[in-house]
């Protein structure tokens, strides 16, 4: 057994201030993840740190063809959010196919990113999509941010408040589930944007994330399905499981690939 200390701070100070009071705070969010992990004894933090009620937290704004999500934001809010549906579909579509309705009304984008399973939505999506994570204290760049399975750039008590996405062309997500979990077994989200083709995969890396440059070159010069098509895929570097092969996760890439284009 073990005690955890609860907080609700209002702002974002006094989530700092608790975070770095306890000797083991970790900041809560939708606690989708970190209330599984505790109930299974793989963590337990000191203290938690409920981000939820801070001002500015949840929430969508659009300016500038630029789309700003609050942390806090949850799944089901991003999924049916009026700017997202018209400014960045594909992202609504990818909230509103992860889980089931109760993760998706309490897990947030933010602790979807900042846990970055190897199999989660969002990762693949804020790749593509050339995103911007904004913490308490800086701003990094998705590229910069997922770095191998289950770790980001996020230093320790460092809170996500916000992620800027720059509104794409055309973008689509298309995800093959894993039936038991509706994980994705492999998902690619791909986006037409003003740096070009950008394609992301999740679910298949055997470090998590990642994009695809051979896509991402074919769909540069020519976005279209019978382009994705020509790409061949490597299993190099894919996860082997008890779900899937990484000959049959790289086979699934291309399907989905030339999929998420079909429907961009
Ligand atoms: C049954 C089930 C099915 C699921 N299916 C899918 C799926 O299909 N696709 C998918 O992508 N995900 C899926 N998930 C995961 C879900 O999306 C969670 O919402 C997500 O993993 C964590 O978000 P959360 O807000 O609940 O974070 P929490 O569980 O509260 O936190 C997760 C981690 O992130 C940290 N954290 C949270 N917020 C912040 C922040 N703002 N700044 C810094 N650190 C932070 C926490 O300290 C913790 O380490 C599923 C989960 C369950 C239980």
């Amino acid at each position: 057994m073990y005690s955890t200390r609860y907080h609700k701070p209002a702002t974002i100070d006094d989530a700092l201030a608790a975070l770095g009071a306890g000797d083991e705070a970790k900041v809560l969010a939708g606690g989708q993840t970190l209330l599984a992990t505790m109930k299974q004894h793989l963590a337990a933090p000191s203290d938690l740190v409920d981000i939820r009620a801070i001002d500015g937290m949840s929430g969508v704004t659009v300016q500038d063809n630029i789309l700003t999500i609050g942390a806090a934001t949850t799944h089901a809010e991003v999924a049916t959010n009026a700017d997202v549906r018209q400014h960045c579909g594909a992202l609504g579509q990818l909230a509103g196919g992860i889980g089931d309705p109760a993760v998706r009304h309490q897990g947030t984008i933010g602790g979807s990113i900042a846990n970055n399973d190897p199999a989660a939505d969002y990762p693949a999506a804020m790749l593509a999509l050339g995103a911007t994570i904004i913490t308490n204290s800086r701003e990094i760049a998705a590229d910069a941010f997922f770095q191998g399975l289950f770790t980001t750039a996020l230093d320790e008590n460092e809170i996500i408040t916000a992620i800027r996405i720059p509104c794409p062309a055309k973008a689509a997500y298309a995800k093959f589930n894993q039936p038991a979990s509706r994980f994705a077994l492999v998902g690619v989200f791909v986006a037409k944007t003003d740096m070009g083709a950008r394609v992301a995969v999740t679910g298949a890396g055997e470090d998590g994330v990642f994009r695809h440059a051979a896509l991402e070159a074919a769909l540069s010069a020519d976005w279209s399905e019978s382009a994705a098509a020509k790409v061949a895929i490597s299993a190099d570097g894919l996860m082997s499981d008890i779900h899937a092969s990484a000959a049959y996760r790289a086979n699934l890439i291309g399907v989905m690939a030339k999929r998420a284009v079909a429907a961009s």
